[in-house]
């Protein structure tokens, strides 16, 4: 049981550093299309920590 519940605590520890290093677990929230050159922007937001950043899709 104490095992099981040292690795959450692990795994949440883990995800903390690698969102502190910029690496999220990102997930996509909205996809705006765009017209034109910009092509479609996506809105992401990573799962652990509830970072939000846009990227831009492939047009
Ligand atoms: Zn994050």
């Amino acid at each position: 049981m104490k095992r099981a519940f040292d690795m959450e605590r692990a795994r949440e520890w883990l995800g903390r550093i690698l969102c502190a290093l910029g690496v999220h677990d990102l997930e996509v929230v909205e996809v705006q299309i765009g017209f034109g050159p910009s092509g479609t922007v996506e809105k992401v937001q990573c799962r652990r920590c509830g970072y939000r950043g846009t990227r831009r899709g492939r047009a």
